[in-house]
């Protein structure tokens, strides 16, 4: 739905960029904490304790004070993490910030339309109506696996964008796929890997920077690593593309990171130990999760997420969203045809999927 304000003719007290726009829609987020709340792909275990301890002995005042602008001491943690340089790293206000900038940066409709799957994070076309870039959906397989084979002759393209794994299907591409397509896709057209799930099980495509001067990684703090209140995400390219963000991120906000951000970035990094055994307990979840759906007749996608993509044949993904609704559990439906019979399933605690597991059983 596009914006109206409600004032009738007033309407065009307001830019006609501002009419044209039709907004993302995030998962619900309910005030009452009565929810099991598996709607936004969100941890459920809580950060590593180090933040803990940081944030109960944060001093106030050092709020006084503006932020790095380029948040340099965690760039170089970031960097030192992954075995890069620095200069190959940009850090944002969430990884949606700096999708929006590179959308921004990048992608320009008089070279073609940018290229991203027909099912796949509901931002993306979002962000092209903001920035009035075309786009093509290009379909996935019928496994629905990502088809980055239809992404290469299309049509002079100004970029292709995708998640890796997909959401929500949670399926996840190999970096031989990966590598064979950026083998054949022009260089000087910038490929955007989403990466927000890649520690679930999936293998990124960091090692592909020094081979391709056009791709860029992007990663978030907010599903492996239990920030998404923080609103953490970067960046990994080459300089050139990094420079790139940064000059979006000065035209727009000097200072999208706070000090308390950036602070707990580095303390989630040095902390890596913590998070591992998180995501794998996750991953062992999300299996026997999957399998037990499986044996009670329901169909779920392979997943290299934290969360899974499911139906249940003969039911619609609405009745199952409204079912386990009325079952004090939220999950994600998308009334979108062609994966209207889906939900989108956040992986929880063992205990809370028992909870499922159990309403499944007892309503389907
Ligand atoms: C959650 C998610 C993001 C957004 O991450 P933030 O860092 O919280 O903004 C980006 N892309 C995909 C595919 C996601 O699922």
């Amino acid at each position: 739905m596009t914006f109206t304000s409600g004032y009738g003719e007033v309407d065009t007290m307001f830019s006609r960029r501002l009419r044209r726009l039709t907004p993302y829609v995030p998962g619900e987020q309910p005030r009452e904490g009565t929810y099991i709340k598996l709607n936004s792909n969100e941890n459920p275990y809580p950060p590593c304790p180090g933040i803990q301890r940081y944030l109960a002995a944060a001093d106030a005042g050092e709020l006084r004070l503006y932020p790095d602008p380029v948040s340099n001491n965690l760039r170089r943690a970031i960097a030192g993490h992954y075995g890069i340089p620095a200069d190959m790293v940009f850090v944002g206000n969430g990884s949606d910030e700096i999708l929006s900038f590179a959308f921004y940066g990048f992608f320009d409709s008089f070279k073609g339309p940018l290229l991203f799957p027909e099912y796949t994070y509901s931002f993306y076309p979002v962000y092209c109506a903001f920035y009035d870039v075309d786009y093509r959906k290009v379909p996935l397989k019928p496994d629905f696996t990502v088809d980055l084979d239809g992404c290469i002759g299309l049509v002079e393209t100004c970029g292709v964008i995708f998640p890796n794994p997909n959401a929500p299907t949670g399926i996840a591409l190999t970096i031989e796929e990966i590598d064979g397509f950026l083998h054949r896709y022009p260089r000087d057209r910038v490929v955007v890997i989403d990466e927000a799930y890649i520690d679930f099980g999936g293998v990124s495509a960091l090692s592909l920077l020094d081979r391709y001067p056009n791709l860029a990684v992007v990663h978030t703090f907010s599903k492996s690593r239990s920030l998404a209140g923080i609103r953490l995400g970067f960046a990994m390219s080459n300089p050139p593309v990094v420079r790139a963000l940064t000059t979006v991120k000065d035209s727009f906000n000097s200072y999208p990171v706070n000090k308390l951000t950036q602070r707990i970035g580095e303390i989630a990094l040095r902390e890596d130990d913590y998070y591992r055994n998180v995501s794998r307990k996750i991953i062992k979840t999300r299996e026997r999760f999957s399998s037990a759906a499986v044996s009670k007749g329901w169909e779920v996608l392979p997943s290299s997420a934290n969360f899974v993509f499911m139906r249940k044949p003969g039911t619609t993904g609405r009745t199952i969203y409204e079912g386990l609704k009325s079952e004090g559990i939220l999950v994600r439906h998308f009334g979108i045809t062609g994966i209207d019979a889906f939900v989108r399933v956040t992986i929880g605690t063992d205990e809370e999927m028992d909870i499922l597991l159990k309403a499944m059983g007892k309503k389907w």
